[in-house]
């Protein structure tokens, strides 16, 4: 991929492809499994705040639904473009089959950026997705649910518009609602409380003692706050995170070697997850360029911001004392760096096993919905950390078993699932 601008979708397709070769995929369920079976692409009017009309482009992909219904997060996002949607609902995919719950993958988007959009811009938004979408989605077809730049009001406009259409109450069409509005409790913590499920688990076999650890992350949202607060409860220490500055267009890492202290520096952080420089430094951070958080002398990493950010490049600058690269977020690892990381032995959690999390919630909160009964928070995460550590689990016996890098046995699990599903209902 060298020399070529990054793609998403041919990532996804260049892992899936890697290991179809190494169980031996016929080449029908081959074809079948790596392409979306539906993608959707529209156009969605908005009177703007100033009177004007402007149109923003959405996106709805139905990567593969045969065990269950698709299930995915809509993205709101400047640079989103319909090869990171078919990329995203690709991995929802494998992320549903390797935590064994009866859900197929989509992801949507629109590109856009909340930063300048009001709240009734953003809510018309919403509402116009769903009323081009509303014929292809549903509770029993497709499940839509937050993801970067969308939150739970997101969600709550969406599932009235879709009510408003449908002319009957449907709490199970979208996931990621307000607590109290069908909404899960622990679903904001989830993805993060899963990522350090998976890497407890790490050190563990790894005979590790968390709280001699130490550890760096890319990103400041949503997955790597919940993530750093569980870490710091079982006793390790963030000496780095990064953020994108709105401001500068840039990204800066903040470095405090003592530890990185959660609170203090989410009051110096704004809703979008961008943390001020001018604050921390007073907090007594040292802010260093965007890249840094990967060069730290730390035993964990986490990326959780974004894709194409281990890359073949970026991997040779990671320190020998690494031992665990946990995916917070999607796609964050090319197949190049891959390479890299197997070479020297660094144990990779893979990002639809790590962040697997949020969808198992999800899925917890359709199934609150539809017995129309909720759990406590206690509940919730207890049944979270079970699928976590037992996916967790499967994948590296796997992984030890057959002698694959860790990326490879968690596919060779979820593409097995998913071809056998689709063998069975006579697709292939
Ligand atoms: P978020 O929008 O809450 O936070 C994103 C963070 O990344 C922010 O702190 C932002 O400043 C930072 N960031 C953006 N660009 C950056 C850059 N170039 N360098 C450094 N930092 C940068 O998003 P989130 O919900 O935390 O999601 C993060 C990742 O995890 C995404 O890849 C997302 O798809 C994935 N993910 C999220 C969930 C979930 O439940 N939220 C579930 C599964 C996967």
């Amino acid at each position: 991929m060298a020399g070529k601008a990054f793609n998403p979708f041919e990532m996804a397709q260049a892992q899936f492809d890697k290991v179809a070769e190494q169980i031996g995929l016929d080449e029908g369920t081959r074809e079948l499994l790596r392409n979306p079976l539906r993608q959707f692409h529209f156009s969605i009017p908005v009177r703007m705040d100033d009177g004007t009309v402007k149109v923003f482009q959405g996106f709805r992909v139905q990567h593969n639904d045969a065990r269950g219904p698709s299930k995915g997060g809509i993205r709101f996002h400047p640079q989103e473009t319909v090869d990171t949607v078919k990329a995203l609902a690709t991995w929802m995919t494998w992320k549903c089959a390797v935590v064994d719950i009866p859900l197929g993958g989509g992801k949507g988007g629109v590109i856009c950026d909340p930063h300048n959009l009001s709240m009734r811009e953003q809510e018309q938004i919403c509402r116009g997705w769903v009323r081009q979408m509303a014929k292809n989605v549903g509770p029993l077809n497709d499940v839509p649910a937050p993801d970067v730049m969308t939150n739970s009001q997101h969600m709550l406009w969406m599932l009235d518009e879709y009510e408003q259409i449908s002319g009957y109450k449907a709490p199970g069409f979208i996931t990621g609602k307000p607590v109290g509005m069908g909404g899960s409790l622990g679903r904001t913590e989830a993805t993060g409380y899963g990522v350090i499920y998976t890497v407890r688990e790490a050190l563990k076999e790894k005979n590790i003692d968390p709280a001699t650890t130490t550890a760096s992350f890319q990103g400041f949202g949503n997955v790597a706050q919940y993530a750093i607060r569980l870490y710091n409860e079982l006793g390790g220490t963030v000496v780095a995170v990064s953020s994108w500055d709105q401001g500068d267009q840039t990204s800066y890492t903040f470095r405090k070697t003592v530890g990185v202290n959660i609170d203090e520096l989410l009051a110096v952080t704004d809703r979008f997850g961008g943390i001020d420089k001018a604050k921390a430094k007073e907090l007594g951070y040292e802010v260093l360029e965007g890249g840094a958080w990967i060069e730290q002398d730390v035993d964990i990493l986490i990326p959780a911001a974004l894709e194409n950010q281990v890359t073949g490049e970026t991997s040779k600058k990671i320190s020998d004392k690494v031992k665990i690269v946990a995916e917070g977020a999607n796609g964050p690892t090319t197949p190049e760096a891959d390479v890299e990381l197997e070479r020297r032995g660094i144990f990779v959690v893979p990002d639809f096993l790590a962040n697997a999390g949020g969808v198992t919630c999800s899925y917890f909160e359709q199934v609150q919905c539809n017995m129309n009964y909720f759990w406590t928070r206690e509940e919730v995460l207890t049944k979270l950390d079970e699928k976590m550590t037992t996916a967790f689990k499967a994948v590296s016996e796997l992984s030890r078993k057959k002698k694959l890098y860790m990326r490879d046995a968690a596919y060779a699990i979820s593409i097995n699932r998913v071809a056998q599903a689709c063998k069975d209902r006579g697709w292939c």
